[in-house]
């Protein structure tokens, strides 16, 4: 099938950057639909270890057109530093290579400042958002007030929507004890700016469909997860996009009948980043054990993640609101050693079970989990590359969880090493 979307089915760190590098050699375009350099994505090619926040991970091949569409909000400064970093490890010889959307969004400084001043104000009822600037840039983008690409590489647009928007930000920024803006540091700004991306910046839309045209397979890359979905994700604990497949149609200009699949990478056990309610977290041995073993710590932000057992409550909410139609399951390596498995298979909400997500965050966090178990199993399992090197007990795993999701599992991961997977069946 020639296009197809992936998303992260928990609350993002599914393990996608790894998944997405393993099937960009079949395609030939990648686009990144929403978010933006919060999302980190972490691909390991031997050595190398490459993080990239805004550019998709399909840089790494050559044959790969890769897309930054409308749907992202983008930071220039993070942009930049990752298009140097990519040309010192040889990388992106050919700028065409890289296209970013003239509609997508600018995430400028006042943004990150503004991101921060608020996160630090809420205290205690803070959301753990990365201080990034990508809530407000959205904020600007819905309120009509947002800087875009194709405002970059003009100085007049430019200077003229700065006219409209700086008295309104620099009250909210004296409001928040923040720094007024400086419009001839901006000025300067978007010329560094513009003069290094203008090359990239282009009518993406346009780009995907003459891909489409010329039977091109594209890959639209999900950041983040469903679970942090602004419309079905965990609200407020959420972010500011709709990171589940229908923001890949929005966030680069294709329409649903362009899509032939829908794959939900998805961990073999849960973790979260910042607050919000997490029903199966644990605090105990186990919990520890996944986040040293499975090395929880996030890419972008360096934050310990919190660590629980699997939920089949949220992975299948994110099977109904994507319409995933394969899964990846990743990460099955860091649960060897562990005796038992939990599954949660429903909730207890106030004395009645209930096999939904309930909208309200304070009714998430009270809902108590129905875990069925399942027996662990010993052996390192990093080297299997065919069903037949799984343990018996890895097998009713993948099983249970494929039964409870209702959606087949086709790949399985076993490593962070782009080698260590076991293909069931070709996503291709
Ligand atoms: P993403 O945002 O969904 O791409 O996820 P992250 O990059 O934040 O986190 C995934 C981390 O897990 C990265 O460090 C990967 O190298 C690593 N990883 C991916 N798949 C596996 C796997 O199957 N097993 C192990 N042990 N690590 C994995």
């Amino acid at each position: 099938m020639p296009n197809i979307i992936v998303v992260g089915t928990q609350w993002g760190d599914e393990g996608k950057g790894k998944i997405i590098d393993l099937l960009t050699p079949s395609v030939d375009c990648v686009v990144r639909f929403q978010g933006g350099a919060n999302a980190g994505h972490t691909v390991v090619i031997g050595e190398q270890k490459t993080v990239l926040h805004l550019v998709p991970s399909g840089i790494l091949h050559e044959q790969c057109r890769c897309i930054i569409g409308n749907g992202v909000v983008l930071d220039p400064v993070t942009l930049i530093d990752e298009i140097e970093g990519l040309h010192q490890q040889g990388y992106l010889s050919d700028p065409l290579r890289l296209a970013v959307s003239d509609r997508a969004h600018v995430v400028m400084p006042y943004h990150r400042q503004i991101d921060s001043l608020r996160e630090k104000r809420r205290g205690a009822s803070r959301i753990g958002t990365t201080g990034r600037g990508i809530g407000p840039a959205y904020e600007d983008k819905v309120t009509r007030q947002g800087i875009r690409c194709i405002d970059l590489v003009d100085p007049n647009a430019f200077e003229e929507r700065l006219d409209l928007l700086v008295p309104e930000k620099n009250k909210e920024l004296e409001l928040l004890g923040g720094t007024p803006i400086n419009v001839d540091e901006l000025m300067d700004l978007r010329e560094k700016w513009a003069n290094y991306l203008a090359p990239h910046i282009t009518d993406t839309t346009m780009l995907v469909h003459d891909a489409m045209r010329d039977g091109k397979k594209i890959l639209f890359e999900g950041a983040q997860g469903t679970a942090l979905d602004i419309d079905h994700g965990t609200f407020p604990f959420v972010t500011s996009s709709n990171t589940c497949s229908g923001g890949a149609l929005s966030g680069s200009g294709v329409g649903p009948t362009a899509i032939d699949d829908v794959v939900g990478i998805v961990k073999a056990y849960t973790t979260r980043v910042g607050q919000g309610p997490f029903p199966t977290e644990l605090e105990d041995e186990c919990g520890t054990h996944m986040q040293d073993k499975g090395k929880e710590f996030g890419a972008t932000t360096g934050r310990r993640r919190r660590c629980g057992w699997f939920d089949a409550v949220l992975v299948r909410h994110a099977a109904r609101v994507n319409g995933l139609t394969k899964l990846v399951l990743t990460k099955l390596d860091v649960l060897a050693g562990l005796k038992k498995l939990k599954v949660c298979v429903a909730y207890e909400l106030d004395g009645k079970r209930i096999d939904y997500m309930p909208a309200d965050a304070h009714a998430l966090e009270r809902v108590k989990c129905i875990y069925e178990e399942c027996e662990g199993w010993k052996g390192d399992i990093a080297d299997a590359r065919s069903m037949d090197k799984l343990p018996k007990a890895a097998h009713r795993y993948i099983d249970m969880l494929a039964d409870l999701i209702g959606v087949p599992v086709d790949i399985v991961s076993v490593g962070p090493d782009r080698s260590a997977n076991i293909i069931i069946r070709s996503i291709f």
